[in-house]
Parts: structure tokens; C-alpha cells; sequence
């Protein structure tokens, strides 16, 4: 049981507190948790919470049924977030930390960096103190090696984690690393797990090699009774009878664990398998699992490596296996974290949250969705923008290019098009109508619906359902075991779920999306109702065109784009639109999407939505742009961005 104090607790309460417990049978110890002071009491006592409760100076009183009380799910319902510099792990987005297993040489390290920062790891890790089986085999480079991999980190701007063994280096190695590694071999070291805990810094704890989760989750305890908050659980593979493997990735370990306690799970699967080949297979499962990231060996020349070459990847490998993460990552509802690939030069910029004007400076504008909390947009701006961005919910699509174009804010997310709904033509119609206002990013997000009603309703109830007409037909199957629910259409699919928080009705539920249940506070009925999972919505960043540039989202933009948008329609005249896409053909320009549809107002006319992959060459491109506005009608120029994967 945890007894956390008011920050203005007098001496005396306190010590009141204490003896209330102890007179209860607890053995009692103080500590203080970040800017909190608070009291673990451990035994089998008996003590009236609400009574404890209202003791003075006594704020909150956290009781579970588990041994690890701080890293208790029961404790802290929402994921803990971990920071290591400007990157963060947990929450919606998967994080790959990835380098050597050893720090060799100056150039060693900076060469992984390179590589692996190109393919989109965000943190560099490699040890400088290797606990190896044998004394003979290369212990590390020491002190050395971790000047050089702070060298290496600072140049390409990503920060780094190492290993940590022994408790005398610590306050050495604190001021050169961004976060502690406490390795499988350690991590019942409880001298080392409380002075690392006590240094405040952000701590990747390995599994050690033949411990259940429950002790992992002690040794998590350990660091955070001793004063950090921040906390990555690695799982690294565990000691079995299988000897084909160098160890036995316990996948099972991620949900359970992450059910368990609130802090970012990640996987090692280079430790977890010890083979060069089986490393990618295993750590797309764990991304499958539902692990927060990766923490990947990968090394330049893998056979010449001074340990674990085996296990180390070739940096194409890693490159391979980055993109297939990508794409699986919308699958688990996550975005992979990227850090921009052309942009070494503009290291300094901030972590992404914020739009880059066309100088590439933040102008901390908020970013503007249209919809309610927990719509489907605002888990979209999220996961470009990050979970803490400042953000403005607006009433309609209309609203948001109004506050784009005028500068309240300084990016709009709005969806353009639905795997299977096809487009949002109201969107294409506003951006022929606001022609400052271009696509600067896109994002691909998966669609997962639950039907949500007041925490007091029951299926059998529920007699109006309310949705986004695409919600309805989306979920078609499901709502057809219900003939006799009646359906109301609403704007979008999160005021649908606000108008029953607002009501209070019981009968009543909604189509959307669980972050719309929890915004609003209710409960989720049924998950996972749409008829095809293959659902995904592409969202298009806009923002107001600067000159000739759009300001970009640092984390989608700052990659080179290498997509466009174009809308145009065509005379009618025989052969009009093939010598339009002819254009496009003789430049070897590839489409990736052509959609016609009838323009308001004027009957058999018919507008067509282009993408476009950017070829190389941008003065094929822009030739080829200039010959389109010859021939085409309405040109308009959506803008250009990186694709989503
Ligand atoms: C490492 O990450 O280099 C390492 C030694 O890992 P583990 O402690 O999991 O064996
Ligand atoms: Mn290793």
C-alpha cells in the first residue's frame, strides 16, 4: 500500500501517519517519488483506507493486491510515457532504439549511427561495459567507448543508452548518457537498481534471463522506489530447455505485462533469438504483441564484430526490416517514431509537436481537427503531432482551412479518403475552394469501431444507435443482427458519442472509436464491430502555403516528399483525359490514384482526383505540371508530402 502525502504535510502529521500504520501491524518506510513524498507500508496489516484517507496531510492512498505497487496498473491507470531526450516511448507510437552490441572504435559507432538513424532508429544504443560470459572475451572499450558514442549520438542528434554495471560508475557515466541499460545479468543487482533508480535518469531494465515477470516487475519497483519515473521493461528472451535459440522470446510477457503495470514494454529481439536471420521475424511478432519498440543489434561489417556478430544485422537488413514495421504498425493502432532522414543539418528541431513554418522554425500555433475529443482526426493529429500537442476541435472540415488560411493555427488534420468508402469529396471541394491551403503530410489510420453506450447500458437495451453515416455502413454486418435498432445519422462519428455523454441516455449507443468512449467517460459495448478490418482512413495534414513553400510537420515532412495530389477536370473532346495521363506516361511519372466524380452544379462534367509518385528528377515534374495546366481545366495543385506507408 502507497500513502502518498500533500506537499505541505508538517513534521508532525507525518509522523502521525507513521504510527497509524504502525500501530495497523505495516512496517513503514518514506521516500520520495518525484516531486512526491510518500510512505510504502508492506506487511499483512489491517487499516480502514478512508479512514487513512482522511488523516491530515494525507492526499491519496493507493492500495493494490501487488507486491510492485508504484509499477502497478492498479496504481496508475494511464501508460507512463517515458522521455530520453527529445524522443518518447509508449503510448500509440513504436520506438526503435538500435546500434552495436559493443561500442569498438570512434568510427564504428559513428558509422552505426549513420546507418541506423538513415533507416529511422531513434536511439542509439551499444555498450561500453559488456558483461560477457567469459573473461578473456572483449570486455569493452570503458569510459572510451561511451565518449565516443556520446560523440556520435550529439552529431546525428539522437540520444543514447548503454549498460551500466557496476554501482562506482555510476555518477562517471551519468553525465555522458541520455539513459541506463541495466542488462539480463543485473537485474536482480538490487545495489545497482537503487543507485542507477536514485540518479533520476530514464532506465531500460532488461528480464533477466530466468526471472518471472513478477520479479521483473520488482526490480521495476526498485528503480522507481528509488526516484526515477521513467522506466522502459525490456524483454529479452528467457532461459529454456530450447538450445536452437541463443534464448526463448517470451511473447506471452508483453500483454501480460503491460496488463500488469503502466510502463512502456519493448523487445530485444537480437538477445531474444541470437541468429542473424530470425531477428526480424521475432521482432515483428513483438510489434504484433503490442511491445511499445525495439531494441535491435545491428553493426556495419556483423561478421567482424567484437561480440554478437551473430545476432547483429547488416544495416540493409535493418533498413527491410524498419519499412515492414511501418507498415504493420497501423495494423496495432501505432505509428512508428521516425526521425526525418534528410534532415542532419536541422538536428536541433524539436520533438514533433508544433508545425515548422517555411523557415523551418516552430510557431507554436495549436493544430486544428474538426469533431469532438477522441474523434478519429484528433487520434490522427496525435500521432503526428505527439500525444501532448496543443490541438483546437472545430465544428466543421470548413472550420479548419478557415483557421489554416487565417493563421490561428498552424496545421489542420482533416480525412481525405477511406479504404473502403472511397474519398471524402466534401474535403476535395474545399481545398478547389481555398487554393492558399495545400496537403503538407498525410497519415494512414486504422479504423477499429466499438459500439459505446452510458456506463449503465446493456446490449439488449440499446434501441437508437448514432454514427457518421460511414460508421453505419462500415459496421453494416454487425448492425444487420439488429434489425430493429434505429439509426441516427450525426456529423461525425465522436458528437455522436458526446450527444449520450450529454444525455445521459441508457437506450441510446454510438459507433466510434474507443478514444471516444474514454474522452467522454463511457463504456465500451462490443470492440472491433466493422464488417472488414482492413479499415483505414487517410488523413491529410494541410496547412497555408508560405510563397512557394507549405510549412511542414517535423515528423512527416522533414523526410524528402516524394508524393502529390492533383485535381483537374477535362474539355469535353474526345481523347481529352488520355492526353492528360499521357503527360504523366511519357515522363515515366507513376499514378497511385485516379478518381472521377461529377462536379456540383455542372452535370456531366466530371473532376479527377490525381496522386502522384514524385520522380527524382523535379524538373521532369514540374514540366511535367506545366504541360497538365495547358491541357487540363480547373487545375488545382494539391500540394506535395511524404506518402504514408
Ligand atoms: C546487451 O543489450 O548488449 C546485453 C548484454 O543484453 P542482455 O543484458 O539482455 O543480455
Ligand atoms: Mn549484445
Amino acid at each position: 500500500m502507497i500513502v502518498i502525502l500533500s506537499k505541505d504535510i508538517s513534521p508532525h502529521d507525518k509522523e502521525m501517519a507513521r504510527i497509524y500504520l504502525k500501530d495497523r501491524g505495516f512496517s513503514v518506510r518514506e521516500q520520495n517519488f518525484g516531486d512526491d513524498a510518500i510512505i510504502g507500508a508492506i506487511g499483512k496489516g489491517v487499516v480502514d483506507i478512508r479512514e487513512l484517507g482522511l488523516l491530515p496531510g494525507v492526499e491519496r492512498v493507493a492500495a493494490t493486491s501487488k507486491p510492485y505497487e508504484l509499477a502497478s496498473r492498479e496504481t496508475q491507470s494511464e501508460d507512463t510515457i517515458v522521455t530520453v531526450g527529445a524522443v518518447k516511448i509508449g503510448g500509440s507510437r513504436i520506438t526503435v532504439i538500435a546500434g552495436p552490441c559493443a561500442v569498438e572504435s570512434r568510427e564504428q559507432i559513428r558509422e552505426t549511427a549513420e546507418r541506423v538513424r538513415e533507416s529511422g532508429a531513434v536511439i542509439l544504443r551499444g555498450g561500453a561495459y559488456k558483461p560477457r560470459t567469459s573473461p578473456y572475451a572483449f570486455q569493452g572499450l570503458g569510459m572510451k567507448g561511451l565518449e565516443f558514442m556520446k560523440e556520435a549520438g550529439e552529431a546525428l542528434n539522437m540520444p543514447i543508452v548503454t549498460e551500466i554495471v557496476s554501482t562506482e560508475l555510476a555518477d562517471q557515466m551519468k553525465d555522458l548518457t541520455d539513459m541506463f541499460q541495466i542488462g539480463a545479468r543485473n537485474m536482480q543487482n538490487f545495489e545497482l537498481l537503487k543507485k542507477v533508480g536514485s540518479l533520476g535518469k530514464p532506465v531500460l531494465l532488461k528480464r533477466g534471463s530466468s526471472a518471472t515477470m513478477e520479479e521483473w516487475l520488482m526490480a521495476a519497483e526498485y528503480l522507481l522506489a528509488s526516484g526515477t519515473k521513467d522506466v522502459v521493461l525490456c524483454e529479452r528472451g528467457i532461459r529454456t530447455f530450447e538450445t536452437y535459440t541463443r534464448n526463448t522470446l517470451d511473447i506471452s510477457a508483453i500483454p501480460v505485462v503491460k496488463d500488469l503495470c503502466h510502463l512502456p514494454v519493448i523487445v530485444d529481439p537480437s538477445h531474444a533469438v541470437g541468429i542473424r536471420n530470425k531477428v526480424a521475424p521475432a521482432a515483428l511478432a513483438a510489434i504484433a504483441a503490442g511491445a511499445d519498440g525495439l531494441t535491435v543489434e545491428v553493426h556495419p561489417k556483423p561478421d567482424a564484430a567484437l561480440s554478437d556478430g551473430m545476432q547483429s544485422l547488416y544495416p540493409e537488413q535493418f533498413e527491410r526490416l524498419m519499412r515492414d514495421i511501418e507498415a504493420l504498425a497501423p495494423v496495432v493502432g501505432k505509428e512508428l517514431l521516425r526521425t526525418p532522414k534528410t534532415s542532419v543539418a536541422a538536428a536541433g528541431r524539436p520533438a514533433a509537436s508544433g508545425v515548422l513554418d517555411a523557415q523551418g522554425k516552430p510557431d507554436n500555433l495549436p493544430i486544428a481537427f474538426s469533431g469532438e475529443s477522441g474523434a478519429y482526426a484528433e487520434q490522427a493529429l496525435m500521432r503526428v503531432f505527439g500525444d501532448d500537442a496543443r490541438r483546437v476541435s472545430l465544428p466543421s472540415f470548413k472550420a479548419v482551412f478557415d483557421a489554416a488560411l487565417e493563421g490561428s493555427v498552424s496545421a489542420g488534420v482533416i480525412p481525405i479518403e477511406n479504404s473502403l468508402a472511397g474519398s471524402i469529396h466534401e474535403n476535395y471541394d474545399l481545398f478547389l475552394r481555398y487554393p492558399d491551403i495545400a496537403i503538407v503530410g498525410e497519415l494512414k489510420l486504422r479504423i477499429m469501431h466499438c459500439l459505446i453506450a452510458d456506463e449503465r447500458a446493456a446490449i439488449d437495451g440499446i434501441s437508437i444507435v448514432r454514427s457518421h453515416p460511414q460508421g453505419f455502413d462500415q459496421c453494416r454486418e454487425f448492425l444487420n443482427k439488429h434489425p430493429d435498432w434505429q439509426l441516427e445519422p450525426y456529423a461525425n462519428t465522436a458528437s455522436a458519442v458526446a450527444s449520450i455523454a450529454r444525455e445521459g441516455a441508457v437506450k441510446v449507443a454510438a459507433i466510434a472509436g474507443e478514444a471516444a468512449a474514454k474522452a467522454f467517460g463511457l463504456k465500451t459495448l462490443k470492440t472491433g464491430i466493422e464488417t472488414n478490418p482492413q479499415n483505414y482512413t487517410r488523413f491529410a495534414i494541410i496547412a497555408r502555403k508560405a510563397g512557394d513553400k507549405a510549412p511542414v510537420p517535423p515528423s512527416l515532412g522533414s523526410d524528402q516528399p516524394n508524393k502529390a495530389s492533383l485535381v483537374f477536370s477535362v474539355p469535353d473532346e474526345p481523347g481529352s483525359l488520355f492526353t492528360c495521363l499521357k503527360i504523366l506516361s511519357d515522363k515515366g511519372i507513376n499514378l497511385s490514384k485516379l478518381e472521377s466524380r461529377p462536379i456540383q452544379g455542372r452535370p456531366w462534367e466530371y473532376l479527377f482526383y490525381i496522386d502522384v509518385t514524385l520522380p527524382q528528377n523535379a524538373d521532369v515534374f514540374n514540366s511535367a505540371i506545366e504541360e497538365l495546366k495547358a491541357k487540363a481545366k480547373d487545375f488545382h495543385f494539391l500540394g506535395t508530402y511524404r506518402a504514408a506507408r
